[in-house]
């Protein structure tokens, strides 16, 4: 009898801390197929948004918190998604020795108010920052082809941020050489968790907006304007089936 009592307490206690825990560790929204979401409220309370999808059906996504969207997105206007671009950012230049911390390269983006829908992390895992209806601030100036695209992709694009450092190459216009061979060989390039959820993600995203999964429409950041690195010399295009 004693016995089941202590047992009994011992798994009430267990729950307890289980859900303190759970309450703790959950900053971000976790995302499973099918579970709507709460879109950020301006001051009176009002959706941001407010006609817009609230299902994410995708499963690639792991974690939905938005950057401050009043700043960091603009409007789609008319434009059809017709085009994944890929990027590679990290805070190395703000910290050599957490070059990935997810708060710093989320505030980077706040404060320069730009913006992506997707960021994956070093472990694989995909945040999405920014709803697919908006437009991120990303894409800059570039031309791709059509003239529509002409300094003007943001509209037409989807963004997706990897966690990276590039070649010393890349990071040239970021770091100094003696800067770039101070950092550890773990931290540069991409890793197999990333290249993996990429190529999920990219199936998802090409799966429901139709668009052909090939180069001409899985586009790097370097293909709309030369003079940006990304993806960069490190990416494999072959292990998300593209080349
Ligand atoms: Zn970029």
């Amino acid at each position: 009898m004693i016995g089941t009592v202590a047992l009994f307490i011992v798994a009430i206690a267990l729950t307890v801390a289980l859900m303190l825990y759970t309450k703790e560790s959950t900053s971000y929204e976790t995302v499973e197929p099918g579970i709507s979401l709460d879109y950020p409220k301006s001051s009176d309370n009002s959706p941001v948004v407010s006609d817009r999808e609230k299902n994410i059906i995708y499963e690639g996504c792991d974690m939905v918190n938005y950057l401050d969207l009043d700043s960091c997105a603009s409007e789609r206007k008319n434009a059809s998604v017709e085009i994944v671009m890929i990027h590679f950012s990290s805070a190395v230049k703000e910290d050599k020795n957490n070059p990935y911390d997810i708060d710093l390269i989320r505030g980077m983006f706040e404060s320069q108010k730009t913006s992506t829908h997707y960021f994956i992390d070093r472990e694989g895992k995909v945040h999405c920052w920014l709803p697919e209806e908006l437009a991120a601030i990303n894409a800059g100036a570039g031309t791709f082809g059509v003239s529509k695209y002409l300094n003007n992709m943001n509209e037409y694009a989807i963004s997706i941020e990897l966690a990276a450092i590039g070649s010393c190459n890349d990071m040239s216009g970021i770091l100094t050489k003696e800067d770039y061979n101070l950092l550890s060989a773990g931290v540069v390039g991409y890793t197999k968790a990333q290249h993996e959820s990429l190529k999920l993600l990219l199936e998802d995203i090409c799966g429901r907006y139709k668009i052909p999964y090939d180069r001409q429409h899985i586009i790097g950041h370097s293909d709309y304007n030369e003079k940006k690195k990304e993806p960069g010399e490190l990416f494999d295009w072959s292990a998300v089936g593209l080349r």
